[in-house]
């Protein structure tokens, strides 16, 4: 199925392409103060448990083996950096939620450091959220909307899975999760649908991404986002 999208991407020069198959795993971080030097650029991927986060980002790179996808409680708690071919650029694998075995105290711990993580970190040009196309907008998924909303950092939200719903539900899922997301998010939200197992929608998340990590901060993303809109 042709991904639907809405967003407002103009067209990447070539030049300015990031190769993501170059990603390459740098660190993890259990604390903001483990994190690399807050430098450069990057963006971070968060979505519930079993999403299909892992999926994607095996997708878009292109490396079946960058974020694993079986996963233990244990090492989706931590905040894995990865580095992408260009200096200062990374791609960044926010821990998933909603194991029903990780204990409460480990939820808060993590609830405390992202939402340290994504108030704080300099170089965060965008959130990716990944969705189950076919379950959006959990209670994850709104505490990731609020966080955007407070700290004004763009939303895309990647509606995974979509080789599991014709394309009618498809659209209407996305145009209806849109409009609740534009109320709060206004211009800084994006929304596609995504396949990791046809591959669908590989190449306007690569763009999203690209067009992000170009952008010095996110003052001038707003600003391109201001004068390039087409939806
Ligand atoms: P994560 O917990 O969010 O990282 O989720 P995973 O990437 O590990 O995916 C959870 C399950 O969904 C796995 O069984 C994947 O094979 C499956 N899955 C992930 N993406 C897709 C997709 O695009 N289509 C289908 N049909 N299954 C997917």
């Amino acid at each position: 199925m042709v991904p639907l999208w809405c967003g407002n991407l103009k067209s990447m020069p070539e030049v300015n392409k990031i190769h993501f198959n170059s990603a390459e795993f740098l660190i993890s971080a259990n604390k903001l103060n483990q994190c690399p030097e807050d430098s450069g650029a990057e963006v971070a991927f968060a979505g519930r448990s079993n999403a299909g986060k892992s999926s994607a980002i095996n997708t878009l790179t292109n490396n079946s083996k960058l974020a694993r996808t079986s996963k233990t409680p244990g090492r989706t708690q931590l905040i894995n950096f990865f580095q992408l071919n260009q200096p200062d650029l990374r791609l960044v694998d926010l821990p998933g939620y909603g194991y029903a075995k990780v204990p409460v105290s480990m939820k808060e711990h993590w609830q405390k450091h992202l939402d340290q993580y994504l108030q704080e970190r300099m170089s965060l040009r965008g959130v990716v959220l990944v969705m189950d196309i076919r379950h959006p907008m959990k209670e994850f998924d709104e505490m990731m909307v609020r966080w955007c909303q407070a700290t004004q950092i763009p939303l895309h939200v990647l509606l995974t899975k979509s080789d599991k719903l014709k394309r009618g539900p498809a659209q209407a899922t996305m145009l209806s999760i849109r409009k609740i997301l534009k109320e709060s998010l206004g211009d800084k939200v994006t929304i596609q649908t995504f396949s990791s197992l046809k591959r669908d929608g590989v190449e306007l998340l690569s763009n999203q991404l690209s067009e992000w990590l170009s952008s010095e901060t996110n003052d001038e993303f707003s600003d391109q986002n201001g004068a390039n809109e087409q939806n």
